[in-house]
């Protein structure tokens, strides 16, 4: 992640003043800037806005800051949206997926499906594996030592995330962060994947997230809706 300078932000502070509210809005309340590649250029604080920029429109804003003001960042950048392309999305969802350490649940797939309502999904299956102990014990006259195979199973999750979803919609850098939480409670829990249950506490983990006050409107109820409906499906 690229960062400004010192005293670049120094005399950022200077400038300021005759900066318009929407460049105020970039500069000082914080919007996520990530660049096509999903390379996230410059953040700042919780603010939920998610902007695409190139390179060099971000280059050259940071770089004409007095000579330019107008070429601001906001000025110079797309919100996310669902008509944003697919690569982007794609590069996108793997930097968010990573900046949330979902690897370290399951493998990371990034899929397009043309259903918007489809955001992603977790499949764990269970993969035999075999676990060496040793073992070593007196016997009369003597004493054994050796080794010993126990079959095990270890558990692996394939998380798939949707380019097409309509968490796009909203530039909100939460739909897309709190998705991937979703499913990350999926991979934890793979003895119970496909309930009811399991989709209530996915949901949980969503609805308690630190986070879920900054989700757009229709995230936050979409995802309050889902709940209540698996919540009654696993008291049924
Ligand atoms: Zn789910």
């Amino acid at each position: 992640m690229k960062k400004l300078k010192r005293e670049n932000l120094d005399e950022l502070v200077k400038v300021m003043n005759v900066f318009s509210e929407n460049e105020q809005r970039a500069c000082i309340g914080g919007v996520k800037y990530y660049n096509e590649n999903g390379v996230c250029l410059y953040t700042d604080g919780s603010d939920p806005e998610i902007r695409i920029i190139s390179d060099s429109a971000y280059n050259m804003a940071i770089n004409s800051i007095y000579t330019s003001p107008e070429l601001s960042l906001y000025q110079n950048s797309e919100q996310l949206s669902m008509t944003t392309s697919t690569e982007t999305k794609s590069a996108l969802l793997l930097s968010i997926a990573q900046e949330n350490d979902l690897s370290s649940v399951g493998f990371v797939h990034i899929i397009s499906n043309s259903d918007s309502s489809f955001y992603g999904d977790c499949n764990s299956k269970p993969v035999p594996a075999t676990t060496t102990i040793s073992v070593s014990g007196s016997v009369p006259g003597g004493s054994v030592s050796g080794s010993v195979s126990v079959p095990d199973i270890v558990w692996v999750s394939d998380i798939r995330l949707n380019t097409e979803g309509s968490n796009f919609e909203n530039g909100n850098y939460y739909d897309l962060q709190l998705t991937i939480i979703h499913e990350k409670a999926h991979a934890r829990s793979p003895l119970d994947q496909g309930s009811a249950t399991s989709e209530v506490n996915a949901y949980n983990a969503v609805y308690n997230n630190d986070n879920f006050k900054y989700a757009s409107t229709e995230f936050q109820e979409f995802v309050k809706k889902e709940r209540l409906k698996f919540a009654e499906a696993a008291t049924n």
